[in-house]
C-alpha cells in the first residue's frame, strides 16, 4: 500500500517534468486506469482460472480460520455449526480439485487477499470480545462476512462456467454455492434464537 502511494507521488512528480513519457513502472495510469501485468489474463478462461485458484487459497486458508473460530465460540448451537462447516468445507476444497481437473488445469493456490482481511477481522472481533456472548456475537457476525465473500465468489464463478460452456463444472461450483447459502442461513439462525439476544442480555445486566 505505501509503495504504491510513493510510485503514484514519483509518477506524479515525473508527469510533471515529463508528461509524454510512458510511465510503465508505476500501478496506475494518469487515467486512473491500472496497468495489467505482463501476466494479466488474455480472457475470461484465463480470469475463470485465477479466480478458482483464489477461492482454493481461501477454502484451505478457512480450514485453518474456522477451528480457532470454534474454541473461542461458547454456545454449542455455534459451535456446532462451526465445526459442521468445516467439514463442509473439507468437501468443498476436494470438489474444487475435481473442477480443476474437469477443466484441464492443475489445481493450485494463489493467495486471496479478501479472505486473509475478513479472517485478521474475526481475530480482532475476537480480541476486543470477552469470551461469551458477546464474543459469539462477534464470531457469527464475521463468519456471515466470509460466507457472503464465498456466495458472491461462486456465483461469479458459476456464470462464467456457464459463460465458458463448462456445464460439469457449473453443477459442481452451484453445489459448493448452495452449501455456503445453508452456511450463512444457520448462522442467522443461531444468532436470532439465542447470540445475539444472550449478547443484549448481558448488555442490561451491566447497566
Ligand atoms: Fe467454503
Ligand atoms: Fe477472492
Ligand atoms: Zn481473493
Ligand atoms: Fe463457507
Amino acid at each position: 500500500m505505501k509503495t504504491a502511494t510513493k510510485n503514484t507521488t514519483a509518477t506524479k512528480a515525473k508527469s510533471e517534468t515529463a508528461s509524454t513519457k510512458s510511465k510503465t513502472t508505476s500501478k496506475t495510469s494518469s487515467n486512473g486506469t491500472i496497468k495489467a501485468k505482463p501476466s494479466a489474463a488474455e480472457g475470461l478462461r484465463e480470469l475463470f482460472v485465477d479466480s478458482l485458484k483464489d477461492i482454493y487459497w481461501a477454502e484451505k486458508a478457512l480450514t485453518k480460520a474456522l477451528p480457532k473460530m470454534a474454541k473461542n465460540a461458547s454456545s454449542e448451537n455455534l459451535i456446532t455449526a462451526i465445526n459442521d462447516h468445516l467439514t463442509v468445507t473439507e468437501g468443498q476444497i476436494t470438489r474444487l480439485e475435481k473442477v480443476f481437473s474437469l477443466i484441464g488445469e492443475k489445481a493450485a493456490a494463489k493467495k486471496c487477499d479478501a479472505m486473509e482481511g475478513l479472517i485478521k477481522e474475526g481475530e480482532s472481533i475476537m480480541e476486543e470480545t470477552e469470551v461469551g456472548p458477546v464474543r459469539d456475537a462477534g464470531i457469527i457476525a464475521a463468519s456471515q462476512k466470509i460466507e457472503h465473500y464465498e456466495i458472491a465468489t461462486y456465483g461469479t464463478l458459476a456464470a462464467f462456467a456457464t459463460t465458458l460452456g463448462e456445464d460439469d463444472a457449473v453443477l459442481l461450483l452451484e453445489k459448493t454455492l448452495s452449501e455456503e447459502k445453508e452456511a450463512d442461513t444457520l448462522l442467522t439462525e443461531a444468532a436470532y434464537n439465542t447470540i445475539n439476544f444472550d449478547a443484549n442480555e448481558e448488555d442490561q445486566d451491566l447497566e
